[in-house]
């Protein structure tokens, strides 16, 4: 048999599913793979089903229903301040994980390079190379997570054709400073670059981090790709519902990918979603003091069972350093022992570094319910006491 694509197939079952796969052999308490234990709000479910019932149930534009991308336009405004005209700027994609990869195929050649920061959501660098483009990587670490403004400047060449950004970031639990945002912003606009920014945790983040959506920064409207996620803001990850935000020629080169690629996304989900955007204010400030709530819950349990803990101010990832438990292995190790003798499954981060160097770090996700969140704790506990 001849082989399969060269790129793809150097790249193993991602780590999500191989973890997920293992929970589920030992039964365990899966705090590795990112997804709420709750079924998301009644009134938008309530939306989808009827309109599943009531239609349409057939193809729908191809840029997203009217009333999806008429109510992404207006979350923008109410939220960060910014006019985008719903016709031309905003496409509705199966999820984040699509819209980056439309937006990726519609920019990116051979030779481009791409700037990212480690560690990183897997399906970046898949993308990235696949497109043909060259990643350049900035490395953040634990557990402060601080961007190497040394580094970052270095990653810029008169090559650079984008600026992947995650904010609030995932797996780390960052949250990005003025600071930071404005030092790429600048290089952004240095190296007439696009920033393509992963937003996908807008409405997660803490007391004490301001989330600022990069489009809002001077000069980055015109240059920015946003994307947000259903999945996230509405605790519906199986929903596979993204928006892309963006400057109409932008969404323009973006729209030629999607055609391609999906084509249409649900559009009953698309209805629903377009509700949900809808909600009132304490809908979206619930969701981050609800989370922050379980983050303080989980980070004061894992410090009681022994655990350093990084910073965490947004996303529902929080990273365990294991190193004062006294186990002797890597993380992936770990996060095997945990899992198949403890009862509770984690991610090694290693698996979002390409470089390796962390070994040392178990991330939990906890959006969760309590009962669940301190039924793991409780287990690790009795495990290392
Ligand atoms: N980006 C990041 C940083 C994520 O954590 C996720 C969550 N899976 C995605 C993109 C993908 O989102 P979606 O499920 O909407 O494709
Ligand atoms: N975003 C989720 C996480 O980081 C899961 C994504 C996936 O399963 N593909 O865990």
């Amino acid at each position: 048999m001849k082989p399969g694509n060269e790129i793809l197939s150097g790249y193993g079952t991602t780590v999500f599913e191989v973890m997920s796969r293992l929970a589920m052999e030992h039964g365990t308490i899966n705090l590795g793979q990112g997804f709420p234990d709750d079924n998301g709000p009644d009134d938008v479910r309530d939306v989808a089903a009827r309109t599943v019932l009531e239609g349409p149930n057939q193809y729908p534009p191809m840029l997203g229903v009217p009333e999806l991308r008429q109510a992404v336009a207006a979350h923008n405004k109410r939220f960060y301040g910014v006019d985008v005209d719903w016709q031309t700027e905003v496409m509705v994609t199966s999820g984040a994980t699509e819209a980056l990869a439309a937006c990726m195929f519609a920019l990116l050649d051979h030779g481009d390079e791409v700037v990212l920061f480690e560690p990183l959501y897997d399906s970046y660098l898949p993308i990235v190379r696949r497109a043909g483009a060259v990643p350049k990587l900035v490395r953040l670490e634990p557990p402060d997570w601080r961007l190497p403004m040394d580094q970052l400047a270095a990653a810029f060449s008169d090559k650079t054709k984008m600026v992947l950004l995650n904010n609030p970031m995932n797996p780390t639990g960052k949250v990005f400073t003025a600071d930071e945002l404005a030092a790429i912003a600048k290089l952004v606009e240095q190296h007439d670059a696009y920033a393509l920014c992963d937003e996908v945790y807008e409405h997660i983040y803490y007391e004490g981090a301001a989330f600022t959506s990069f489009m809002t920064l001077p000069g980055m409207r015109q240059r920015t790709l946003r994307i947000g996620s259903a999945g996230k803001t509405f605790s519906l990850t199986g929903w596979k519902v993204g928006y892309t935000t963006a400057p109409p020629d932008l969404l323009g080169l973006v729209a030629k990918a999607h055609q391609f690629l999906t084509f249409t996304t649900a559009p009953n989900l698309q209805k629903a979603v377009a509700y949900g955007l809808g909600k009132d204010d304490a809908y979206f400030s619930g969701l981050a003091s609800e989370m922050q709530r379980k983050r303080d819950l989980i980070r004061t349990g894992l410090l009681g069972v022994g655990f350093d803990v990084a910073v965490c101010d947004g996303t529902y990832f929080i990273n365990a350093d294991f190193r004062p438990l006294g186990f002797d292995g890597d993380d992936v190790a770990f996060c095997r022992h945990i899992t198949e003798n403890a009862g509770v499954t984690a991610l090694p981060v290693s698996a979002f570094y390409q470089g390796g160097g962390v070994g040392h770090l178990a991330r939990f996700c906890f959006s969760k319910q309590d009962s669940v969140l301190e039924e793991a704790v409780d287990r690790l506990d009795k495990f290392f006491r």
